[in-house]
């Protein structure tokens, strides 16, 4: 490294002044690998990004005084608002269906309310198979659409294509 002294000073002073290597690299015109060597080797610790202000969701997620608690209840009331104009502006029929959907759901989660135990391999191969509904495999296993899902979320990714050999989990050889 052959960076001369005043340059140095400069990088570290910038750096101190919560700068980024990238921003530092592209001010100095040295190599960024040089300025995140500097960094580390005069113990300034790696840029995070600013916290959030107070009274901002954001930071709410993390603080707990007012101004933050009152950020997120402004969210959450907006949030319903919003909801609630949204299923006012939705069409009969289309509520109709939702709720109707929503009936099934309930339907299907209560027939298969009692836990089923650990997803056996074969289970799992059918749950991943995306030519069947959610729905056909619930009822074909007897257990719920939620636990369906849950077991495509957890075993496997939706396929771009088809047909589709679903991956092999560590799992499978459990049972
Ligand atoms: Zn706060």
């Amino acid at each position: 490294m052959t960076t001369r002294p005043e340059v140095r000073r400069e990088i570290e002073r910038l750096l101190r002044d919560g700068l980024t290597n990238r921003e530092v690299a592209k001010l100095t015109g040295v190599h960024p690998v040089t300025v995140s060597s500097l960094r580390r080797a005069l113990g300034i610790p790696p840029w995070r990004p600013p916290e959030p202000e107070h009274g901002t969701r954001q930071r709410a997620r993390r603080c707990d005084c007012e101004a933050c608690r009152a950020a997120q209840s402004r969210y959450v009331a907006e949030k319903s608002r919003e909801r609630k104009r949204k299923n006012k502006a939705m069409p009969a029929e289309r509520r109709a269906a939702l709720a109707e959907h929503r009936d099934l759901v309930r339907r299907e989660t209560s027939q298969a309310a009692t836990v089923r135990g650990p997803w056996r391999a074969e289970e799992i191969a059918l749950a991943l198979d995306y030519r069947h509904s959610a729905l056909e495999i619930a009822q074909r296993l007897g257990r719920s659409i939620t636990a369906v899902n849950a077991a495509r979320a957890r075993y496997g990714k939706r396929p771009t294509t088809l047909p589709y050999r679903p991956k092999r989990h560590k799992e499978d050889g459990d049972q």
